[in-house]
């Protein structure tokens, strides 16, 4: 038997109710896990589908304390828990992910310096904390810039792009109060892509193939599957991810967003400790799902295999596109539907993804483009 090897009919926990704790436990269920999740909204996505829900804040000590007595195993779907929490966790429980790489990852001040410190390029950046630091920033960085707050932001939130310099006071004012800061350049990139590795308990790694990403609205819109790239660009993004991996001592999954640059070369934009939206695709298209590879890994199971099986197109499903996917998904050939369970279709809410299979993503994009739910 393999140590550190979680028994199927054990329990794992999932801090956080969302849809990445929903596909995490199904997967786990599959497995012959139970599933608890701590989450303070009735009837979340990961709650339907759990055996224990606490309805606690994601911070409670009380409600962490009360998860850790019902589970054998724990892991996050929720990168906000705050370090106190985490630590306590890692410490009384066993949490095989530990907490350093979620602080490391809280913040993009520590995130990138982390990067940066293993010699893995990123885009030129200066941390800020006053608007004189932000001036003397933009002076040596040049515009275009984004100034982005270094903790809670996701899908472009927090972010103000400072295009000429009479844009700096306006963004500085925009943002009052939500620093400390940092301020990249802006890249003019050939395309956005990801890569997903995980790292199993007894240091087994593996890449998903990699996705390439289209954004709308700086929200993840496609993830293209093969990605449209030369192989050696292929080769050394995932370096760069196993190199990250090993590194930062990865136990779980870690989700490495890049840049391909115009000027050919690659730069990691931002880490997620934990699957990844671009990595929706592998459910349908891949021998192993993110979602499966994940409880392998903190469960101490062997990794599977990241084999693409089929070419892929994911499109994510936002509250706009609710009531057209109801009335025209049917008509997708090769579409897998998937709906997190969510009641309220609110405008930009991510409701759910349909993975697209097919023999190439040229016609797979082609019929998307037909379709018109995302129109
Ligand atoms: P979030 O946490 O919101 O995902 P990101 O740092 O990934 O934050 O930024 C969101 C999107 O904004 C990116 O996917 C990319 O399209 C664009 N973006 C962010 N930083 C830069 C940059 N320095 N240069 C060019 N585009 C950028
Ligand atoms: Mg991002």
């Amino acid at each position: 038997m393999m140590a550190n090897w979680i028994k199927p009919g054990s329990t794992v926990g999932i801090l956080g109710g969302g849809q990445l704790g929903r596909m995490m436990a199904l997967s786990a269920r599959e497995m012959g896990y139970r599933v608890a999740v701590l989450e303070p909204t009735p009837d979340s996505p990961c709650g339907q589908v759990a055996d224990i829900q606490i309805k606690t804040a994601y911070n409670d000590h009380e409600g962490a304390k009360k998860l850790a007595e019902n589970c054998d195993v724990l892991t996050y779907e929720f990168e906000n828990i705050d370090a106190s929490t985490a630590n306590w966790l890692e410490e009384n429980m066993y949490l095989p992910q530990g907490s350093k790489l979620l602080s490391i990852t809280q913040d993009r001040i520590t995130e990138k310096a982390t990067i940066a410190s293993f010699d893995i390029p990123v885009v030129p950046y200066r941390t800020v904390d006053t608007l004189v630091e932000l001036k003397s920033a933009v002076e040596q960085l040049h515009l275009p810039a984004v100034l982005k707050t270094a903790r809670g932001g996701y899908d472009g939130k927090g972010q103000r792009v400072i295009k000429q310099m009479e844009d700096v006071s306006a963004a500085w004012e925009e943002l009052a109060g939500k620093g400390p800061f940092v301020l990249e350049s802006w890249l003019e990139f050939e395309k956005e892509i990801s890569v997903i590795v995980t790292r199993s308990v007894h240091g087994e790694t593996t890449t998903f193939p990699i996705a390439e990403n289209i954004h709308q609205n700086n929200i993840l819109h496609q993830s293209i599957v093969p990605a449209r790239m030369n192989s050696k660009l292929e080769k050394e993004a995932v370096t760069i991810a196993t190199h990250l991996a090993d590194s930062l001592e990865l136990v779980g999954t870690l989700a490495v967003e890049m840049f391909v640059g115009s000027d050919g070369l690659l730069y990691v934009n931002e880490l997620a400790p934990r699957p990844h939206n671009s990595g929706h695709y592998t459910i349908n298209a891949c021998v192993t799902s993110q979602f499966e590879q994940h409880i392998r890994a903190v469960c101490g199971w062997p990794l599977g295999s990241t084999e693409l099986v089929k070419s892929v197109v994911m499109v994510n499903i936002l509250g706009e596109h609710m009531p057209k996917v109801m009335e025209n998904v049917t008509d997708l050939k090769g579409a897998k539907l998937h709906l997190y369970g969510k009641s309220e279709a609110k405008i930009g809410r991510k409701m759910g993804h349909v993975n697209v299979l097919g023999d190439n993503v040229e016609t797979i994009l082609e019929q998307i483009e037909r379709s018109p739910i995302w129109k």
